[in-house]
């Protein structure tokens, strides 16, 4: 039999994770009433569960992230400053080592990328969210239970279905909650497409572009005093093997480390250490005979950039959303996942707003917007991995050999450059489009300037504006 969420309007939002809880946000003062299906029962502090399996993996969260979660919960950064999250200006805090090269530590102070383990971010988050509904919106969250399908038919999703959890399983009958949107945040095993399958709809059409990357992660301390400088050593075609190392809340770090297909790191803990000297730079190996480990490490495989064109005319039925991974993932090297979670939010609402509320039209408006939201942080990564999926045989057309001269020039001028940098740094941490690599400026810079190499090791000064 079908239960109704409640009076008024009502919403239902799959996952009670980042996206789910952004989108308690995006709906504050839209909805009556917002029932959160959450498969987990939240842990009494801010510690690992198993519906989040990559929280154990290194975790930032880019300006643009940042600047989209305060505006739909204003407080949120500096609750997170508040609770231990380290703020890492780049190139300063934060230095990346390119092909050519350490990046100049310029005091630009325009990037201050927050550093903090998931269980922490999703605690605070959680807890914002939360506190911020009320009075606009009645939430009700229902833990331990599971979303097992959708309500409805072809054209229009009515409602979830749903099982309560008992250890390990759905265990429960399953019972029809009733809503007039519904929105799926449950993250990359979203079910979704499948469900649509149950409805009678095709499912959505789907575009992968897999590196095969791996992470493996460890957590350290340093008991005789802390690096002054996070770390990230990508891979890049020629050693594609990366590492990055950054501080997170308690006086911890976290060492992530990362290969292509071929090249996965180990989960064993000497053959993790020793991986450690293989990737394109001795900085982060040298630094672990200071570290003390604090955790095993783990390990973590599914990193494909996924997404499914949930924007299309007719992808989405009336009632349904799509917000997060559950809409799109990318290869975690990049650090966008949870800035493009926040970007789609934000995009919810300002349709939401825009349109005076939910109402026929609006949901598949909001989807285009969230879609909209993540295609830069998409290019970008699915660029940035194509050498990684070629195949072999193939050769690039002169388009894209063009477009890989002018990255690769323009990526190795930004570690040397301020103007070229600053430009750089805003693409890539999403507050400004990739159109602003080929404005004048940067484009003169870039194609008229000799190439330089950066420094050979992290400088231990800062360059002042
Ligand atoms: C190894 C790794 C490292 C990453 N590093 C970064 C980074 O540095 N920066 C960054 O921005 N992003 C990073 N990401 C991406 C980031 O983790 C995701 O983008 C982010 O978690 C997306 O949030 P979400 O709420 O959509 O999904 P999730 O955080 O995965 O949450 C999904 C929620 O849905 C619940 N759920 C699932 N199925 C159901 C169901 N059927 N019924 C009810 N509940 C359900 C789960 O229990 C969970 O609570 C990384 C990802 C990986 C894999």
């Amino acid at each position: 039999m079908a239960e109704h969420t409640g009076r008024g309007r009502t919403a239902i939002v799959i996952g009670g994770g980042l996206a789910g809880m952004l989108a308690v946000a995006a709906l504050r003062g839209h909805a009556d009433t917002v029932t959160v299906v959450e498969r987990d029962r939240y842990p009494a502090g801010p510690v690992f569960r198993k519906g989040v399996p990559q929280a154990r993996h290194l975790h930032i969260l880019l300006t643009g992230g940042q600047r989209a979660l305060d505006r739909l919960l204003p407080g949120t950064v500096a609750a997170l400053t508040g609770a231990g999250a380290r703020s890492l200006y780049l190139p300063r805090d934060l230095v990346t080592r390119t092909p050519t090269g350490w990046q100049r530590r310029f005091d630009e102070r325009r990037h201050p990328t927050l550093s903090v383990t998931r269980p922490v971010l999703d605690a605070v988050v959680r807890e914002q969210a939360l506190r911020a509904a009320a009075p606009a919106t009645r939430v009700e969250v229902l833990e331990a239970t599971e979303a097992v399908g959708l309500a409805g038919e072809a054209r229009r999703v009515t409602g979830v279905k749903v099982r309560a959890r008992t250890g390990e399983r759905a265990a429960g009958p399953a019972r029809v909650l009733t809503a007039d949107l519904v929105v799926d945040a449950s993250g990359r095993s979203s079910r979704t497409p499948r469900w649509y399958v149950e409805l009678g709809r095709e499912a959505p059409r789907e575009e992968t572009v897999d590196s095969g990357l791996a992470y493996a992660t460890r957590m350290y301390r340093f008991p005789g005093g802390e690096p002054a400088i996070g770390v990230n050593i990508p891979g890049w075609p020629a050693c594609p093997r990366g590492a990055a190392y950054v501080p997170v809340e308690d006086g911890n770090w976290l060492l992530t480390l990362s290969g292509v297909r071929g090249h996965h790191p180990p989960t064993d803990e000497a053959e993790f250490a020793a991986f450690s000297a293989t990737v394109g730079d001795p900085y982060v190996h040298d630094l672990l005979d200071r570290a003390e480990p604090v955790s095993p490490v783990h390990g973590f495989r599914d990193t494909c950039n996924r997404r499914r064109h949930y924007g299309r005319p007719g992808a989405v039925p009336e009632g349904l959303l799509v917000l997060g991974d559950a809409n799109c993932t990318f290869n975690p090297v990049y650090g966008q996942g949870m800035s493009v979670a926040a970007l789609g939010a934000l995009a919810l609402r300002d349709t939401l707003d825009g349109a005076g509320g939910p109402g026929p039209g609006v949901a598949a408006r909001a989807q285009r917007a969230i879609c909209r939201a993540a295609e830069p942080a998409w290019m970008a990564a699915v660029g940035a991995d194509r050498p990684y999926v070629r195949d072999p045989g193939a050769t690039a057309g002169p388009a894209e050999r063009l477009t890989t001269w002018y990255l690769d020039r323009l990526s190795a001028r930004a570690a040397v450059d301020r103007v070229v940098g600053a430009a750089f740094r805003d693409v890539v941490c999403l507050t400004a489009p990739p159109s602003r690599l080929m404005s004048p400026r940067v484009l003169l810079r870039t194609v008229a300037l000799p190439r330089r190499p950066g420094p050979p090791q992290p400088s231990p000064t800062v360059e002042g504006e």
